[in-house]
């Protein structure tokens, strides 16, 4: 059933709780990828048109003991934000109390709050990470409607996402929750044919859930990376030092039977010697593995055919990057992929998070897609079929 957005609220003079996903990466104390807060935007102005009082909060890493917190509060975000807003974002460096109680009861309409990293509640028996009853209560007694905008934490029943939702009164979900179900759910639900999907990354085992619901909903998926090896080990192909998951051969091997001919490998490889952008780089055909080398991309003929195969697709899905992208020798792969998908002229282009959203970005694709998914784990877990228990706990639309 669908749930309720943000345009079904009434936000005017109310204090809104909007649980944002600014888990960006950090290097030193500056972000180095601002993606998330930029993609945060649309929700958190249409608020502040709307004359709510907004408070948002996010977590951001792991945070298991007290030394955990260095360089993970939320403060550098809070002034990308005030930034990007063009206005005032209070901070507070607390996840409860007085201050952050008081400065709440301060707030004007159109003022935006935000407090610290909801992950600091983990110090202390993972108050957060558990989905604590009680400190979902006490988040949600902050304010009058709670907004879930992060979609990339939608996959875990959170104290910050599943516990609000269950205390509040009114629950909806933000323009970017809203737009990364839509995407990612019609892709694999109701999707314009032929529909294709891409998969690499490292390994198989990470990938099975979608492989198999792939299987099901997609015309063709087309694997690249570090699990094609297992796949090829499995026909009895020799791939050298290549990554292998000797445990998942059987698995790999029922997929390929179960597949209907819809998994497409590789036909030829970029390989080194040592896992290293340093190496002299060979390309080898499927069977001319020597036995120490390692792919590490795909070939140009696998570019070649997999352009072909993409052609006429409708839909695209891509999850995981084709050869270690962040080594200049094995990324043509992935760029290739990019570049393919980006001329596309009348088909739906999404990539699902994680390392190869990382990498279009990096490689200057980033308008190029329908939809870059912010999410990484939930992105997986949503084309794997499964529900997302930030998405399940917001209000219905009735
Ligand atoms: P994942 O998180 O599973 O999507 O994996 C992403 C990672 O896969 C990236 O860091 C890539 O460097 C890595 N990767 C892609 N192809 C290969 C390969 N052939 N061998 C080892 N690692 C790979």
């Amino acid at each position: 059933m669908a749930k309720k957005n943000l345009k079904d609220l009434n936000v005017k003079g109310k204090t809104v709780l909007v649980r944002v996903d600014f888990n960006v990466p950090m290097k030193d104390g500056e972000i180095t990828d601002d993606n998330r807060i930029r993609q945060a935007l649309p929700t958190l102005k249409y608020l502040i048109e709307q004359d709510a009082k907004i408070v948002c909060f996010s977590h951001l890493g792991r945070v298991k003991k007290a030394e955990d917190k260095k360089g993970k509060s939320l403060k550098p975000v809070s002034e990308k934000l005030a930034e990007y807003l063009e206005k005032p974002v209070t901070f507070i460096p607390e996840t409860r109390g007085k201050k952050l109680e008081s400065a709440i009861a301060a707030l004007k309409p159109k003022e935006v709050l935000m407090f610290e990293n909801t992950r600091f509640e983990d110090i202390d028996g993972s108050k957060e990470s558990k989905n604590d009853d009680d400190l979902g209560a006490y988040w949600a007694s902050l304010g009058d409607i709670f907004v879930n905008d992060a979609f990339g934490t939608a996959h875990r029943a959170h104290a910050s996402n599943v516990g609000i939702a269950s205390h509040s009164e009114e629950s909806a979900a933000g323009f970017l929750l809203e737009k990364e179900i839509a995407f990612i759910g019609d892709a694999v639900n109701n999707p314009q044919r032929p529909f294709i999907a891409i998969l690499g990354g490292v390994k198989v085992s990470d990938k099975i859930g979608v492989i198999k619901n792939l299987l099901e909903k997609a015309d063709m998926i087309l694997i690249g990376g570090g699990m094609s090896y297992t796949f090829l080990k499995t026909q009895g192909i020799e791939v050298g030092t290549s990554v292998v998951e000797a445990d998942k051969l059987e698995l790999a091997e029922d997929l390929l039977k179960n597949a209907y001919g819809k998994i497409v490998l590789p036909l030829d490889f970029k390989v080194t010697k040592e896992f290293s952008n340093e190496e002299a780089v060979r390309v080898v055909d499927v069977n001319d593995f020597k036995e120490d080398e390692m792919g590490l991309d795909i070939g140009p003929k696998t570019m070649e055919k997999y352009q072909k195969l993409l052609k006429n697709a409708r839909t695209v899905v891509w999850n995981g990057p084709v050869g270690v992208f962040e080594f200049s020798n094995f990324s043509q792969g992935t760029i290739g992929i990019c570049q393919t998908l980006a001329n596309l002229e009348d088909a739906t282009t999404i990539i699902g998070g994680g390392d190869s959203a990382a990498a279009a970005i990096k490689f200057g694709f980033e308008d190029a897609f329908s939809h870059i998914s912010t999410g990484g784990g939930a992105s997986l877990e949503y084309l794997e079929g499964k529900e997302l228990p930030g998405v399940t706990c917001l209000d219905d639309r009735t």
